[in-house]
């Protein structure tokens, strides 16, 4: 099963919350600053992904979401 990951940056408030629970240390804080004045997660490593959905259960802003990706 294939999986499509994204990280919404326009709720996304930079918190680290995900960075810190990732057991995988997929995902880091941008040094560019959003629109909304925020350091935005991002995969940094996506090879390293697991798909656990741990981040996306710490979001306090569910700016997280982990798809099935639909066949073609
Ligand atoms: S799904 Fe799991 S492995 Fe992937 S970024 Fe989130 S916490 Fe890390
Ligand atoms: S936990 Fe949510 S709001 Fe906090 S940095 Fe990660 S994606 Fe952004």
């Amino acid at each position: 099963m294939a999986y499509v990951y994204s990280i919404d940056i326009e709720y996304c408030k930079g918190c680290g919350l995900c960075v810190t629970v990732c057991p995988k240390k997929v995902l880091e804080l941008e040094s560019k600053v959003s629109s909304k004045g925020y350091f935005p997660a991002y995969r940094a490593r996506p090879e390293d992904c697991i798909y656990c959905a741990t981040c996306c259960r710490m979001c306090p802003d569910v700016a997280i979401t982990i798809a099935e990706e639909k066949a073609a």
